[in-house]
């Protein structure tokens, strides 16, 4: 039988001037070649394979061995748990640990990061900071992160995510990708079905709050989507070609962002529900699943959000008295202070920034009555209804309810209606804020999807 590969170049071609992802290669068996895939991408020298324990047995010692055939000098690094940790967390102190090592070894001139998401990120941020090129040999299709511009680091207790350089390459092995834990396969799945409310927001942000709009991210978007068509109930068997697929429209995804120069094509209001039930997680030990698995149940709640703001008929609204009940940022500061207690520092900026001045609130209601049919055209043009991505989650094998990602029904709420603070990009969430009827909403929908109260 010939080998599976998933061939994203012609996708790619029309992007390599703008891209810093020269290489992006997704086949099985690469392992043993992943040394031809990186001469000549990465600079001559001692190259710095970067692994945990698990991911050196399912891929590093291959890298390794692929290297040494090819005669090209290299040194392991072996990414260890901090004191209390089951596994390795992503946080600023080890990839700061990982770039003075860079610092200081004048003989290593190139990263290669072999894992997942937690190593990927550690490797993107040392490396940019050390300014020495990376490559990475993904381990598991569980998120967008490995082609994007962006590191999720906790820093002092609290995720943040920063800019950083992509790698030069992404290889994929299709057979280790099939055999990563389920979790992991659904996670990815999971992280990618939220392109229809995400780009939603998108839409909504660039209508309502003039953000930053990219018609080329989208092509990449498209086409990261247009992969997915028939995966989903294949995913579970661990089916290999369904697998390559999920892998390189998260490749492509993640390409998306490097190319609109944030994480707006791939991340809505969906994500900040994400983020809440990891900033909790990660400072109040709170329960948490993988990255993706969280975004898909926040996906079926956005999503139903944008049914029930379809249904609202804005010729009965009192734009005026939505002004008035503004609150002064002074107020609101306070409910902030009491929703995220230790974690407010955090969010005070963002939510800031996010707030509304009178003019500015009453400016966008009136843009959103006055161009209602048009703009709701707009942002329904991406959306697909909750309970279609609800039954397409679940024939991947993803989790669709709070309870099933480890949230207990009071906390999922708190997610749902605090979680618009965490990031100042606009959301439906915001919008429903602003409409005061995120509290209504919120209710309804962990009622009717979730099972809550
Ligand atoms: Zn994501």
């Amino acid at each position: 039988m010939s080998r599976i590969k998933i061939d994203v170049e012609p996708v790619l071609r029309g992007f390599v001037e703008r891209l810093q992802t020269k290489v992006c290669v997704l086949e099985q068996e690469l392992l043993p070649r992943s040394a031809g895939y990186l001469e000549g991408i990465l600079p001559r020298g001692c190259w710095l394979v970067i692994v945990d324990a698990i991911t050196h047995k399912i891929a590093g010692e291959a890298v390794v061995a692929s290297l040494d055939a090819a005669g090209i000098s290299n040194a392991l690094y072996v990414i260890e748990a901090a004191e209390g940790e089951e596994v390795p967390v992503a946080d600023d102190r080890k990839a700061g640990v990982l770039r003075d090592h860079l610092r200081a070894s004048a003989e290593i001139v190139a990263c290669i990061a072999v894992g997942a998401g937690t190593i990927n990120d550690i490797v993107k941020m040392a490396a940019y900071q050390a300014k020495v090129p990376y490559a990475v040999v993904a381990t598991a299709p569980s998120m967008n992160g490995y082609t994007s511009g962006i590191a999720a680091l906790l820093s002092e207790g609290v995720k943040t995510t920063q800019p950083c350089d992509p790698p030069l390459a992404c290889l994929v092995d299709l057979d280790v990708m099939a055999r990563s834990p389920a979790r992991m396969i659904a996670s990815g799945f999971g992280d990618l079905l939220s392109k229809p409310v995400s780009n939603a927001d998108w839409r909504l942000g660039y209508r309502l709050n003039d953000a930053g709009y990219s018609s080329d991210a989208m092509v990449l978007v498209e086409a990261g989507s247009a992969l997915l068509e028939g995966v989903a109930s294949k995913l579970p068997l661990r089916d290999v070609e369904a697998v390559g697929r999920l892998s390189a429209s998260l490749c492509l995804s993640g390409m998306s962002m490097s190319l609109a120069g944030s994480s707006s094509p791939a991340s809505g209001g969906e994500h900040l529900i994400s983020h809440y039930i990891d900033m909790t997680h990660f400072a109040w030990g709170e329960g948490h699943d993988f990255h993706g698995c969280q975004v898909g149940v926040g996906t079926i709640t956005t999503a139903a959000m944008y049914e029930r703001l379809a249904a609202l008929d804005p010729s009965s609204w009192d734009i005026e008295e939505r002004v008035k009940a503004l609150p002064s940022w002074a107020s609101y500061e306070e409910v902030l202070r009491t929703r995220f207690g230790s974690l407010y520092g955090a969010v005070e900026l963002h939510a800031k920034q996010a707030f509304p001045t009178p003019a500015v609130l009453r400016e966008r209601l009136t843009r959103l009555k006055s161009g209602w049919a048009e703009i709701l055209a707009d942002v329904q043009s991406t959306l697909r209804p909750a309970l279609a991505i609800r039954e397409e989650l679940l024939s991947a094998g993803c989790p669709v309810t709070f309870r099933e990602i480890g949230v207990t029904d009071e906390r999922a709420r708190r997610a749902v209606v605090y979680c618009k603070d965490i990031r100042a990009r606009y959301t439906i969430l915001h919008l429903a804020g602003e409409l005061g009827l995120l509290d209504v909403w919120a209710d309804d929908i962990l009622r009717d999807l979730h099972g809550v109260g």
